[in-house]
């Protein structure tokens, strides 16, 4: 049976999620919102509606608290997550982190992939999350495994998750016939060309062999690029580079970018004239920075880690943030809750005090990328997350866990999943 239409009364909408006729001078406006037919048919100043006094019992009333989109969690590792307990990174180094995965490696069974993907799809849906991107190692001898079970959990969360898939690998596997297969595979899955661009003489040339992968394939790219406190380090200058040398025009994501907040100011101006010349998005993960970035035994780090957001943005250069890794080597700990990344990275990055430049990074920046609603409009899919939080910054400070998740205008019934290393008798 078809829910009948309601209204949600008295919800605060950001500013910057708004068409111009709804934004006004209050930053966080009061708004009504009519729901039908799983949509949100109508967007309305708070009281201008004729028949608010007439209301069903259905409708719900969120007193101020604010609303945003299910949101769009843009770089993600489902296949890396929640092995932290059976291989941890006793060191926290990003090379501690490497070895750690390759140690946990022989592990990776279709049912050992299947079981921690799966858990981490139904905390990320628990949690209000609308769409995953996630980067997915793929060495030769796995690659066809690993995109198997993607391809399973991806059919099986369909009316749930859009779930998107990035290949991980180092650049130089491009050049081999496997590289080439990956490539051919990710162009018959709707996947996303990537890798890690890390510092190589020969970076251009692999570059070049990239963009001419994506390009005979209508692929899209994202990269991981400079994540590392080495100033020497410029794969986001290059990849812009490659991408303005081949006249490629579609959406290009570069993830991490840590290296903008020690290089010299012409350096960092030199790299971010080229990124502006492109669609190129950054997706900073401060959680995982703060983790690995500037860590020594016996030594109090000295940087955060994170990219120059505020440059970025002042540019016009859009940036997400996103949660990167859960529960494994590169990052002990999360639950696939983008709003608990978001509490703590807008602090770190000190996006906090300016909700209009925060807000964007993980609802209308992402949710281009990966084609979920990012911003309000009449008709948009009531797939919506309703908080008692009245203000940005009670957004922060409150845990959020009660949070009201709305899917095609039903409000879901919420159960936490329990902890993984509860799946298995001790
Ligand atoms: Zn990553």
């Amino acid at each position: 049976m078809a829910h009948p239409p309601y209204w949600i009364r008295r919800g605060r909408v950001p500013r910057c999620l708004l068409p111009p006729f709804l934004a006004g001078e209050d930053p966080v406006p009061l708004l009504d919102l009519r729901i039908d037919h799983g949509l949100v048919v109508e967007l309305l100043p708070h009281g201008v509606a004729p028949d608010l006094d007439n209301v069903p019992d259905q409708d719900i009333d969120q007193q101020g608290g604010w609303i945003l989109p299910a949101l769009a969690d843009l770089h993600t590792h489902l296949d890396k997550a929640h092995t932290w307990d059976r291989s941890p990174n006793l060191d926290g180094t990003f090379a501690g982190a490497i070895a750690a995965v390759e140690r946990d490696r022989p592990n990776w069974s279709h049912d050992d992939l299947y079981c921690r993907m799966d858990y981490s799809l139904g905390m990320a849906y628990y949690h209000g999350m609308a769409a995953l991107r996630t980067h997915l190692d793929c060495p030769p001898e796995h690659m066809a495994l690993t995109l198997e079970v993607f391809l399973e959990l991806q059919q099986h969360w369909r009316d749930r998750l859009v779930l998107e898939a990035v290949s991980l690998v180092t650049l130089d596997q491009y050049f081999t016939p496997a590289g080439v297969a990956l490539a051919d595979r990710l162009a018959e899955i709707g996947g996303i060309l990537g890798g890690v661009a890390y510092p190589h003489p020969e970076l251009d040339a692999q570059l070049d062999r990239v963009f001419q992968l994506a390009q005979d394939r209508q692929l899209r790219l994202d990269f991981h690029a400079d994540e590392t406190g080495d100033p020497q380090s410029n794969a986001l200058e290059r990849i812009a580079a490659a991408a303005l040398r081949h006249g490629y025009t579609d959406p290009i994501v570069c993830g991490h970018c840590c290296v903008l907040a020690v290089q010299d100011h012409a350096t960092v101006n030199h790299t971010l004239d080229l990124v502006q010349s492109c669609d190129l998005t950054v997706v900073s993960l401060p959680l995982c920075n703060l983790f690995l970035q500037d860590r020594q035994a016996g030594r109090t780090p000295r940087w955060r880690g994170v990219t120059l957001v505020h440059e970025l943005q002042a540019r016009g250069i859009p940036v997400a943030i996103a949660s990167d890794n859960c529960d494994d080597p590169f990052y002990a700990y999360g639950e696939h809750d983008l709003i608990a990344t978001y509490q703590l990275s807008s602090q770190i990055t000190h996006l906090d005090l300016y909700p209009h430049q925060s807000i964007p990074t993980i609802t209308s920046v992402p949710s281009r990328h990966l084609g979920t609603t990012g911003t309000f409009y009449s008709g948009m899919a009531a797939d919506l997350m309703l908080f008692s939080a009245t203000s940005h910054r009670e957004l922060i400070a409150r845990s959020q866990g009660d949070r009201t998740i709305l899917r095609g205008g039903i409000r879901q019934e919420r159960h936490l999943p329990a902890p993984l290393s509860r799946h298995h008798p001790v």
